[in-house]
């Protein structure tokens, strides 16, 4: 297990893939990420991940299995508060060196290639892979709350706190572009 500590940051872990001989290596990490590590429009960091599993080789390649956990909190689609969201998923991947990529020009990926990971050399970013698993799993739309009413689009007010504003209820913009139709002449087309 190599750690790496980067001029600013946290410290990344890899794993050099060329040390595996026989016996799996067994990896058991827990990290605390940025929300800029992710989409920061989406999480609010940061964002626990415990990643545990192992790596073992098989021929020329490597296959990779475990189980991630993270703790976080997201942001709400609609009102754009927090919201707790804790995941736990599985994967399985196949991990391969580039230079046993077929060079084959035409070699055409079928779907059970789609599975396995290229990588450049032999380290297995164990940040990158939690991300990437965190990612997988993370939904597009987190709602704080069912009824969640957002955010008044005039003044931005928080509508599920109460008295948020005072705002008229804006027209919806399908009907007024009707009530203009509606006054038109047909001089006017
Ligand atoms: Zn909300
Ligand atoms: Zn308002």
């Amino acid at each position: 297990m190599l750690y790496f500590r980067p001029l600013w940051g946290e410290v990344c872990v890899k794993i050099d893939l060329s040390k595996i001989e026989g016996e799996p290596i067994r990896f058991n990490e827990t990290t605390g990420f940025d929300a800029d590590r992710f989409d920061p429009t989406r999480v609010i960091g940061p964002m626990k991940v415990r990643l545990e599993g192992s790596v073992r080789s098989a021929g020329d390649n490597y296959f990779v299995d475990g189980h991630t956990h993270a703790d976080g909190r997201l942001i709400c689609s609609r009102c754009l508060e927090p919201v707790e969201w804790q995941m736990e998923s599985s994967f399985d991947l196949e991990v391969a060196l580039f230079e046993a990529a077929p060079r084959d020009p035409d070699f055409v990926l079928d779907a059970a290639d789609l599975d396995v990971v290229y990588l450049e050399e032999p380290l297995l970013d164990l940040d990158e892979l939690a991300i990437e698993q965190v990612e997988l799993e993370m939904p597009i739309r987190v709602l704080c709350s069912e009824e969640c009413a957002g955010l008044c689009p005039r003044c931005g007010s928080n509508r599920n706190l109460e008295g948020a504003c005072r705002c008229e209820p804006e027209v919806d913009p399908r009907w007024a572009a009707l009530g203009e139709l509606a006054g038109r002449t047909p001089n006017d087309a």
